[in-house]
């Protein structure tokens, strides 16, 4: 992510964290935009992976397309940043790597969670959270099912 090129004055816009959109990961980020939590897939051994990467580290293969996961998933490990909350951070958030039900792990924003039950093994489930008018970021919140 980074930080928008403005800094906050008076009465400006409230900051906004972009991604840092390029040609290997627009795929995810048009997905995200659309409702879709798209991973990377090899296309040699259909094995999937996140961060994205231009090779597969199983088969070393350049070629690559993508498939829609679910979106469910489980807290692997989490951390409540308390500092510092730098813009547009207001107040301690949680930060998680999840484990997608496809395999996958990334790194996400958690919301909705009470204190008492964030944990180790939570399940949860993907949302597109509208973050300005023209940004969706996912953000992961707890599934109650
Ligand atoms: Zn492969």
């Amino acid at each position: 992510m980074t930080a928008a090129r403005k800094p906050q004055a008076h009465g400006a816009a409230p900051v906004v964290l972009r991604p840092a959109v390029n040609g290997d990961n627009a795929y995810f980020w048009d997905g995200v935009q659309a409702g879709e939590l798209r991973i990377q897939r090899c296309v040699r051994c259909s094995r999937l992976r996140h961060p994205d990467s231009p090779a597969c580290p199983q088969c070393g293969s350049l070629d690559w397309d993508w498939t829609v996961a679910s979106g469910q998933a489980e807290v692997h490990t989490y951390a409540v940043v308390h500092h510092p909350l730098l813009p547009p951070f207001t107040e301690p958030y949680p930060v998680a790597v999840v484990t997608l039900a496809e395999g996958v792990r990334l790194i996400t924003r958690l919301r909705g969670f009470e204190p008492d039950e964030l944990r180790i093994g939570a399940p949860v489930q993907v949302r597109f959270e509208e973050v300005a008018e023209d940004l969706v970021l996912p953000v992961f919140e707890p599934r109650r099912t």
